[in-house]
């Protein structure tokens, strides 16, 4: 059985036992559904709500300002809050074991939601450590939202942190090397700045930072949340304090999530668990055989397991990703379907070069998402591409 999640629920209402990992999935963001006659959950897409009642909603949106807090009642406006999406966030912040959670367009709006909320305290320095993935590293780096970056090792954080620091940014496993870092020890070099850990590969079936140390704990839902390849989002876990600061920013700045996407993201939850641990089994059989395969160079797998595994090939990697032909040769991750891509070329081609290799992605480094096929079909795929020379009429 899982871990069970003990932790307060968002609205603080419910006292319920704690429930296993497994269970939340399937019921999380959807307690009140048999009382409303409901099975599945209600797509809720107006843009706006009626209320004969302007004294209300004044006090109601003086309240949102200052506080930030999920507005109780019935919606407004869709930039302020939506029912659907409440639910996927409702849903997350248990998983997570979190006080809250706030879904945004994308993963990357999810993280410059963060940064803004720091910015706006004047707290404009970063810390992070290398490698993130590949728009992550470049948001920083090139400061594209006034932001500086100090770069260092997990060991140099203490270090590195600034009166100005107002963050400091992880990613284990990280993108695209599967390095993985002693959450608990970062968050101790960090002291009171708050740590980020971006969970994206790890999902909180394997790893809930926030039981670690980390203040934030950030998603690309595209990737294993939502778990089917169609539907873009990213999601902030944290507490309550920090997820009315990013409310505030959300509404603000308009990065919102579509209520399609929140229904689509609650479903994939459900199947959350079981779609991790098979497609992790696939991956460390996949592992395992590329790492006695000769023709590979070097197999990064984690410890802590997951559906991710890279490798470098002693062969021109280009060759390998245009000769599969079950697997996707196609950047992103965490879909159903395998996933094959090479990072210099595609998610870390925004970072320089020399950084690049240094955070220890080679050219020659090939990630794989691990999908739900029948392990025996992607190794017959991946064994017949890797033996292949490059053809570059061949796509
Ligand atoms: C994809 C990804 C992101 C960015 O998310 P988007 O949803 O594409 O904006 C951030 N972090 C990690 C680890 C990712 O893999």
């Amino acid at each position: 059985m899982d871990p069970a999640i003990t932790h307060a629920s968002p609205d603080g209402a419910r006292a319920t036992a704690p429930r296993a990992l497994a269970t939340e999935a399937v019921h999380a963001g959807r307690d009140d559904l048999a009382r409303h006659g409901l099975h599945a959950p209600p797509i809720d897409l107006s843009t706006t709500y009626p209320s004969y009642d302007s004294r209300g909603e004044a006090a109601r949106l003086d309240a949102f300002a200052t506080t930030g807090a999920a507005l109780q009642g019935p919606p407004v406006y869709g930039r302020l809050g939506n029912p659907t999406v409440a639910r996927f966030e409702t849903a997350l912040a248990r998983l997570e074991g979190t006080e809250a959670a706030v879904a945004f367009a994308s993963g990357m709006a999810a993280l410059t939601a963060v940064l803004l909320v720091r910015a706006a305290a004047g707290l404009r320095h970063v810390v992070a450590v290398r490698p993130l993935y590949g728009c992550s590293d470049h948001l920083l780096t090139a400061g594209l939202l006034g932001s500086e970056v100090t770069w260092t090792d997990p060991a140099g954080i203490a270090d590195a942190l600034r009166p100005d620091t107002g963050l400091v940014l992880v990613e284990s496993p990280a993108n695209p090397t599967l390095a993985e870092l002693d959450l608990r020890a970062v968050a101790h070099g960090c002291g009171s700045v708050p740590l980020l850990v971006d969970n994206t590969f790890a999902t909180p079936v394997l790893q809930r930072p926030a039981g670690q140390g980390a203040r934030l704990v950030l998603h690309s839902a595209t990737k294993y949340l939502g778990g089917h390849g169609d539907v873009m989002a990213g999601v902030v876990a944290c507490d309550e304090e920090f997820a009315g600061r990013l409310r505030r920013v959300r509404f603000a700045t308009g990065g919102v999530l579509h209520p399609l996407a929140g229904y689509l993201l609650l479903r994939g939850l459900a199947t959350l668990p079981v779609r991790v641990r098979a497609a992790s089994a696939n991956a460390a059989e996949l592992a395992r055989r590329l790492a006695g395969d000769p023709r590979v160079a070097r197999v990064h797998y984690p410890r802590i397991g997951g559906a991710m595994v890279s490798f470098e090939v002693r062969g021109d990697p280009h060759a390998v990703v245009g000769g599969v032909r079950l697997i996707t040769p196609a950047v992103s991750l965490g879909s159903v379907d395998t996933l094959i891509q090479h990072p210099a070329s595609i998610s870390h081609r925004v970072v320089d070069a020399d950084d690049r290799r240094g955070a220890g992605v080679s050219d020659r480094l090939l990630r794989l998402s691990a999908g739900l096929e029948d392990v025996e079909d992607l190794w017959a795929d991946l064994d017949r591409a890797l033996g292949e020379r490059p053809a570059p009429t061949r796509r």
